[in-house]
């Protein structure tokens, strides 16, 4: 898989190693373990997927993440962009509006010994209601149709966003956060994905 990664174009190497030492297959059914390791979103529970591994990659390279940083990711599904966060030193804070996928993965990622702090709630509103903010890097992981504004407040001056934006398609952008006004936000785009919707709301099965 790492082979394909690099011939996609990642070239982080801290990327690669988290990506080569966190097997995939831990967070999907084992029905699908035959196709763990091939370049292709796979269903979860709840209707939802788990991203292509290139995907994964590909964001967490756009984060351009140091470790003991703060991450906060919106839409924790299965559990594995959260768990190369933090293999790569990343302190992650994770938001899912499915209960039946908050309950599932974050026993699943305490099992597997992953510390990542996941919390139920609509990650439009980022975690307001818990106050571990500012980050210093926000991944959202469904597609999002405007840039979420409270996200945007929660992320510190000289952070990061990286955010799949748009409703059928989504284009991947890069925001640097140069200064709290929107004029002052670098945007940068990185080609066209296709994400599960980002919802309004919990839902609470
Ligand atoms: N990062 C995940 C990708 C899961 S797919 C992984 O590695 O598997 C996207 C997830 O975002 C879904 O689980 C979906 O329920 C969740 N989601 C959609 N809208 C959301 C919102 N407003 N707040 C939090 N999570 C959301």
């Amino acid at each position: 898989m790492v082979e394909t990664l690099r011939q996609k174009g990642i070239g982080d190497e801290a990327v690669l190693k988290a990506m080569e030492e966190v097997p995939r297959h831990w967070f999907l059914d084992s029905a699908l373990d035959a196709f763990a390791y091939e370049d292709r979103a796979l269903k979860i529970s709840c209707e939802q997927t788990i991203s292509h591994p290139s995907t994964v990659a590909m964001q967490s390279q756009l984060l351009c993440l140091q470790p003991g940083m703060k991450v906060l990711e919106i839409g924790t599904g299965s559990g594995y962009q959260a768990a190369i966060l933090c293999k790569m030193g990343a302190k992650v804070f994770s938001v899912e509006r499915q209960k039946g996928l908050f309950d599932k993965t974050r026993a699943l990622l305490a099992e597997l010994g992953f510390r990542v702090r996941c919390f139920l709630g609509d990650g439009y509103q980022g975690l307001q209601e818990v106050n571990y903010g500012p980050y210093d890097r926000i991944i959202v992981t469904c597609g999002a149709r405007e840039i979420p504004k409270a996200l945007m407040q929660q992320l510190k001056t000289g952070g990061i966003m990286v955010i799949p934006l748009g409703e059928e398609e989504q284009e991947m952008l890069r925001i640097t956060k140069n200064g709290p006004a929107e004029e002052e936000w670098k945007v940068e785009t990185f080609g066209a994905y296709s994400f599960v919707p980002m919802l309004d709301g919990r839902q609470m099965r």
